[in-house]
Parts: C-alpha cells; structure tokens; sequence
C-alpha cells in the first residue's frame, strides 16, 4: 500500500495568497510532462514494489493539463507501479477547467475523484484572491461534474479574509449546505512570506487577517459542519460517512508515499525527500539524469515529532501504542507528562488508547503539538 503525488506547477493566475510552487509561464508543459515521466522511471523503486492505493494530482493546477499532455503521465505510472483496482484517482480542479470535454478525458483515464478549488462563492472574496473563476462558476462546475458521474467531490474554502465578515461567512455555508457533498477542506487564510498578499498587508494596501475572526468563523464552521452530519476528521477536512481523502489520510499515518515533479516530497517511512523548486532546474536536471532532491534522514525524535504533529490533527488522535512500539516506552512516559501542561484547559481528551483534541483545542493545535515535541 503506497500513494503517488504528482505536482503539476502551472497556473493560469497567481492567486494572492498562495506560496505552493508552480508558475504562470507556460511555455514548456510538454517538457516538465516528460521529464516527470522519466522521473518516475528512475524512481520506481522507491516503494519498493508496493502497490498503488492512492493517486493525487495537485499542484498548482493540474486541470490545465490537455488530454494528451494527462495521458502520457498516466502511462507512465501504468508502465512504472501497480495500480490498486480500488485505487482513489484524485485530480485537482479549479472551475474554469471544468468542462464537459475535459471530465470525458479524466473519466476516460481512470480519475475518480475531484478536489475542486472554489475557496468562496462570493464574488468580492474572489476578487480579494484574485481567483480565476467566477462564483456562478464554481456552483455550475460542481452540477456538471455530478452529470458526468464524478460524485467523489471536495472543495476547499478559505475563511477569515478580510472581505469576509461572519454574515459573508455563513452566505458560503448556506451555499455549501445547498451542495450536499461529501467532503470537504476548509483553511483560514494566511499571510504567507513572498506572496502577493504579504506585499499588500505590509504596504497597508489590505489589512492584515485578524486572527479572532478566523478563529470565530472556526468555531462556527465545526458547530455547522458537527449538525449536517460532517465528522470532522481533520483540522481542515471534514466528511460524511467516512468518505475521508484516502490520499491525506495514509500520509497522515506515514504511509510510504512517492511525490513526482518540481517541489514534490516524499516519504519511505524514515527518509524524507524534496524536490527542487523550479520549473527549469527540474526539467534540466532530470534530462541530465542528475538528482533532482535532497533527502534527509529522519532521526527517532524527529519521526516522533512528526507523528505527534500530524497524528494531534486528526480525529484518531496519538495513539499511546503506537507511540510505544515506534518510539519505546520512555518517549510514552515523556508525552505523558508533557500532557499535564495541557491538563487544566478543555483542550485535550484522553482515553487509554488515545490522545486527541476538543474544539478549543483545535484552536490550538500547533501550540500543543509543539509542547509535546521532544
Ligand atoms: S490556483 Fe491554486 S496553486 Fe495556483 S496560484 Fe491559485 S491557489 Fe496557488
């Protein structure tokens, strides 16, 4: 069991927030496509013969891909892994792809579930974003992708922008109530270094994100999600009957996963690695036959961290037994008594088996996190 993520870093525009690689020139696709085929090639055996269970295009925007330009990365991966019959195909969507043309050839190719990037249906946030799609878009993407069979959908949205007060807020929640689906993500927006919107909030051209509003629309997002039948699985990620991302979920438990393409990770359950981040670079390297990532050797404590992190963020929470066969029983006795820093607040439950978060909690979930680290 292993998953594939394959990075596609191109956009049509740059979105204001955003610091994920990918680029707006896009002049040499068809190059970056061959080179990450031939990636794979030299790559395959980093699962070490395990099949494939999940697949996730993202990016970027791999929707702008043409059917040919798809085609030739799906034959690679045919060619390079086992593909699980079963396997979770997930395909990253912005609305302005979405066409009837374009659901026919990802169909056609084995995609199986969309992830589609609205981020709001109101038209002033996207504007605030500089998103490339319209509102009405976004609604009519959604029904067409139901009319060609595609009913695995996931939106993300952003909350706790500075055009969104709570009243725009709960507008995006009656719209998403309308919509009925299965899954969906849900981010506060951030200021992230080298973004367009840093420039903007430093040139107090936008004001900076209050943090009590996002956290506020949080609150309201988990009590909404909490009586529309969404378990809230994740920080960001909320589904009904457990039709979680297959995907995020086994790299939330440090499954084996081999990340194709510039800026791309991976991860073989003790050795990380990353990709360069840039188009050109990647494209030259790998037609050289050169390394195109770095790697890092985890060491215990910081497999330890990790778990501690990811794990804190979902519903399943650190398992204590986990913690003690992976880590031996003095880093169990050692998050035990971190805990008892968090003991006085309604921030954590604790059962024999577990440790998870409350909703307060959630609110806070990178400062506890850190406070159990080693
Ligand atoms: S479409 Fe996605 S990857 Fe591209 S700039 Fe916008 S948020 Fe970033």
């Amino acid at each position: 069991m292993a998953g594939l993520y394959l990075h596609v870093p191109f956009c049509r525009q740059a979105c204001h927030y955003c610091d994920f690689h990918f680029s707006t020139t896009r002049s040499n696709v068809d190059d970056l496509v061959s080179a990450m085929v031939q990636e794979m090639e030299v790559r395959n055996d980093f699962l070490q013969g395990s099949s494939l269970s999940t697949i996730y295009f993202g990016g970027g925007t791999p929707s702008l891909l043409t059917a040919e330009q798809l085609e030739k990365l799906f034959a690679g991966i045919r060619r390079n892994f086992t593909i699980d019959e079963t396997a979770e195909i997930t395909l990253e969507a912005n609305p302005d792809d979405i066409t009837t043309e374009s659901l026919s050839s990802w169909k056609t190719q084995g995609v199986n579930r969309l992830s589609i990037g609205i981020q709001s249906f109101r038209e002033e946030d996207l504007k605030f974003m500089n998103r490339a799609h319209t509102s009405a878009q976004a609604v009519s993407a959604i029904s067409l992708a139901r009319h060609h069979d595609f009913h695995d959908l996931t939106i993300d949205l952003i909350y706790g922008t500075p055009t969104m007060n709570d009243e725009a807020w709960e507008e995006n929640l009656r719209v998403l109530e309308e919509l009925n689906l299965p899954h969906f993500s849900a981010y506060a927006l951030t200021v992230e270094p080298r973004t367009a919107l840093a420039k903007f909030v430093k040139n107090r051209i936008v004001p900076m994100p209050e943090e009590e509003q996002a956290a506020s629309q949080f609150q309201r997002l988990m009590e909404w999600a909490r009586s529309h039948g969404y378990e809230h699985y994740e920080i960001s990620n909320f589904a009904r009957n457990q039709r979680y991302s297959r995907h995020n979920t086994a790299y939330w438990k440090g499954i084996t996963y081999l990340g194709i393409g510039p800026s791309a990770h991976s991860f073989d359950g003790n050795q990380r690695t990353w990709n360069v981040r840039s188009n050109p670079e990647y494209i030259r390297n790998v037609e050289r036959s050169e390394l195109t990532f770095e790697k890092e050797l985890l060491s215990a404590n910081e497999r330890y961290n990790e778990y501690v992190m990811t794990a804190l963020r979902t519903c399943w929470g650190i398992s204590k037994l986990k913690v003690q066969q992976d880590f031996g029983d003095e880093a169990l006795a050692y998050l035990e008594t971190q805990l008892g820093a968090f003991s006085g607040g309604d921030w954590i439950k604790e059962s024999s088996a577990s440790i998870s978060l409350t909703d307060t909690g959630k609110l806070f979930a990178d400062h506890i996190a850190s406070g159990l680290f080693r």
